[in-house]
């Protein structure tokens, strides 16, 4: 007997609807969770997402894509199987999917986080027979403050560069963290520049009426007197084209979840961190296990072995699942 959703080398896949979740590989039809690169790719023939995912996705992958917009909650029937998005707090549109048919419920949760993102909204738990969560810090050691006081020590470390007169500038990624930053900091501190690619997802988010702070735009003719009491954001991989070049003197720091066991090899080279993350820690992924209702657990992207292995002594029937 097949199961309704299966784990395939191209992706997450339900054979019954003949779509894919996130899938890796070329395909006809894909359901996609949010906009970031390792779940929306290039190629497919038509995709399915969140009416704030599907922008980004034409703005990343061109004009041309074929796509369906939907909003949280409405059900897409495709051949029996009832299909629908629920939100995932991760970024702005951001969505888990909802699969059922003949009774049988699964969830595939994308990335996710339990703690409210003013912007991303909240983690809405859907009950499930079969739960497929990601666990990307899916290892005990990865537990959050709350992001109000991480917020504080921004402000503090930019107040501080401030009043020394050396530019502060944060590395986010230009969807979901740029924005999260840009709403939660104190912009009276100073000027905020941002770099182009991050206004870029800013604009279409203003488009649909999406709160988004005005901040200015980093360009090569920013002069250097100026930076030296701003907050500039820029994602992790600007550093190497040069942008800073004419900044003076600058300190830099990171806002990830990485930060907490010291970052990943390439944030090492940064003056400090930040622990802020845009998905669920320890704590955040064994809730909402058990929000879910689920017996049955798949476990993606991340510590995946040493998660399931957590839930199987815990009394789930639990699996790691390549995808
Ligand atoms: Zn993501």
């Amino acid at each position: 007997m097949t199961q309704l959703l299966e784990f395939t080398d191209r992706g997450i896949y339900c054979a019954r609807a003949g779509c894919y979740i996130d899938p890796k590989r070329v395909v006809d039809r894909a359901i996609i969770t949010h906009a970031h690169a390792d779940h929306a790719r290039r190629g497919h023939k038509h995709y399915l997402a969140h009416r704030l995912t599907v922008p980004i996705l034409h703005h990343r992958l061109g004009k041309k894509i074929s796509t369906q917009a939907v909003e949280y909650d409405e059900e897409i029937i495709i051949n029996g199987v009832r299909f629908s998005l629920h939100p995932a707090g991760h970024v702005i549109g951001s969505a888990q999917v909802r699969v059922e048919y003949g009774g049988e419920v699964w969830v595939v949760t994308g990335d996710y986080k339990l703690e409210h993102d003013p912007l991303a909204g909240s983690f809405e738990p859907a009950r499930c027979d079969v739960f497929c969560t990601e666990s990307t810090f899916g290892l005990p050691l990865y537990r959050w403050n709350d992001s109000a006081t991480v917020i504080n020590d921004i402000n503090d470390w930019w107040q501080n560069n401030k009043q020394n007169k050396i530019t502060s500038v944060l590395f986010g990624y230009s969807l979901g963290k740029a924005q999260r930053l840009l709403a939660s900091i104190n912009t009276s501190i100073g000027p905020v520049y941002v770099h182009p690619a991050i206004e870029q997802i800013n604009e279409l988010f203003r488009r649909e009426r999406i709160r988004i702070p005005e901040v200015n735009i980093l360009s090569q003719s920013v002069l250097n007197e100026e930076l030296k009491t701003a907050l500039v954001i820029i994602p992790p991989n600007a550093m190497r084209n040069g942008w800073l070049d004419h900044a003076g003197e600058y300190s830099t720091a990171y806002a990830s979840g990485w930060m907490a066991t010291q970052g990943a090899p390439f944030m090492r080279n940064a003056d400090t961190g930040f622990v802020i993350s845009d998905h669920a820690d320890w704590d955040g992924l064994n809730e909402a296990v058990r929000l879910s209702g689920a017996q049955k657990v798949y476990v993606t992207h991340g510590f995946t072995g040493q998660f399931a292995r957590w839930l199987c002594e815990n009394g789930y029937d639990a699996q790691p699942a390549d995808v």
